[in-house]
């Protein structure tokens, strides 16, 4: 028989690259702090990399060492205790580990029918998140690639039960559909709404940088005639803000109105004490998400979105197809009913074993620890001659200025420290003028290593 990929050959060569590919695995996993490392211009990889994608290729150990000398490099290690800007990542071992594990089981996350052991362990996680929200026994979701994802799956969902409720009542759709949200809510919202064709009332927020009810009645003129959600951010991604949930519920009620809590970040915060009262409200949304790779350390990539009332998501998401019939003609948990998606990795399984593994309680401290981290740098930054606090923290984002520099200082400054492999810390801006943002996920992004780079800040340029 023809074997030419080689399909379960185990000889000595096999089994040398199987040993080396988990040898270099656990050597990263083990490496304290990981080098910083840098992406580099296209010309240059290009001028460092062989062709490696050739006719007859190049071996299994050349293309790691490729890897290792040379494109690991060239990719950051998000992971570094000194990376704080956009949003970090910083896995357990546990939740790494296991996604090993997913890659080698072969199993289709999409349906009962082929993963119903993962899709049971996913679900337990789900069930979790749901319920510390607040939301019934009833709720219930999947795990999809990332926030933006979730976002669209949600408000698909929401959309399809306001014209459903439309046309059970005889009435005609809008012409254009409208969603509401804050004008500090993440980029994905606007994104979704252009692949969806529906217009984005922003809500100015003042400024706490916080949405409430009343403000979003008041940017709609009190006209909720053709919106169809509220989209609430549960932690924005400049600076942690959560939006005053409860009294957008609230609001949105009167209205019929679907709410959806975008908490991509932020709603990992739900599982500290001190942060957890931020989140009031969370028991009356219709839809929300979280992604595991953002603050709740499992790796890229993956979302849970969660449902009040899955079933409106089913009947909006389902896919029909006499392939599929015998997968979907069922009342088991399909988790491809409930996003836009259908063929899945099993992607829920890293944070459901590190869950499993370490203890909820473990998260709570650990989330805690993150917020504390930020708490005490905010006081270090209002306590600083040279600097000055922007806002005051909600949750593990700190925003701040260096009194007096100009853009290019805060470049200078930003790309010293990088070409150093010291920090990524990059200027960012808010309302037009540059500042710089510590996002603190990472259990290793120590008070002192945050000191430390604002200390470095008091010198003039
Ligand atoms: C990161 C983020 C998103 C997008 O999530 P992806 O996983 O990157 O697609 C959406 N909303 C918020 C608030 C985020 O922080």
């Amino acid at each position: 028989m023809s074997n030419p990929l080689r399909m379960h050959i185990h000889d000595d060569a096999t089994a040398a690259l199987r040993e080396r590919i988990f040898d270099y695995a656990r050597d990263r996993m083990q490496l304290d702090p990981p080098p910083l490392d840098k992406g580099m211009p296209y010309a240059e990889l290009r001028a460092l990399m062989p062709d490696t994608v050739t006719e007859k290729g190049i071996g299994g150990d050349k293309a790691m060492s490729l890897f290792g000398d040379i494109l690991a490099p060239a990719s950051m290690s998000t992971d570094h205790p000194a990376m704080v800007s956009f949003i970090p990542v910083a896995p357990t071992e546990a939740s790494i580990l296991f996604d090993l594990v997913v890659s080698a089981s072969c199993i289709f996350g999409g349906s009962w029918l082929e993963g119903a052991g993962a899709v049971y362990a996913e679900n337990e996680v789900l069930k979790f998140l749901a319920a510390e929200a607040g939301l019934p026994a009833t709720a219930g979701g999947v795990f999809v690639s990332g926030g933006t994802n979730g976002n669209l799956s949600a408000l698909v969902a929401a959309r399809f039960d306001a014209e459903q409720r439309l046309a059970a009542a005889g009435q005609q759709r809008p012409t254009r559909w409208r969603i509401v949200t804050s004008d500090e809510a993440h980029s994905s919202v606007a994104h979704v709404a252009r692949v969806m064709d529906i217009d984005v009332v922003k809500v100015p927020v003042g400024d706490t940088g916080r949405m409430s009810g009343p403000e979003v009645d008041a940017a709609l003129g009190g006209n909720w005639g053709d919106v169809f959600a509220v989209v609430a951010t549960g932690g924005t991604t400049n600076f942690g803000i959560v939006d005053d949930i409860a009294s957008i519920v609230a609001t949105a009620k009167e209205h019929n109105v679907w709410v959806h809590v975008d908490g991509a970040y932020g709603i990992a915060g739900m599982f500290a004490p001190s942060t957890k009262p931020h989140f009031a409200g969370m028991d009356g949304v219709d839809s929300f998400i979280v992604d595991p790779h953002k603050w709740l350390y499992a790796p890229y990539d993956s979302c849970a979105l969660i449902y009040r009332n899955p079933s409106i998501a089913r009947a909006a998401h389902t896919q029909h197809a006499s392939y599929l019939d015998v997968l979907t003609d069922t009342d088991e948990w399909n988790p491809s009913d409930f996003a836009v998606h259908l063929s899945r990795r099993a992607r829920g399984l890293p944070l459901w074993f590190s869950l499993a593994t370490h203890g909820v309680g473990a998260y709570r401290e650990a989330i805690e620890s993150n917020n504390t981290v930020a708490r005490d740098i905010a006081q270090v930054i209002r306590d600083s001659e040279h600097l000055e606090l922007v806002r005051d923290p909600m949750l593990s984002v700190v925003v701040f200025r260096r009194k007096g520099w100009t853009q290019e200082d805060y470049s200078a400054w930003s790309d010293d420290l990088w070409e150093s492999g010291k920090a990524a810390c990059f200027p960012s801006k808010f309302k037009g003028e540059p500042v710089l943002r510590f996002a603190i996920v990472n259990p290793r992004t120590t008070i002192d290593i945050l000191v430390e780079l604002v200390d470095s800040l008091k010198v003039e340029r």
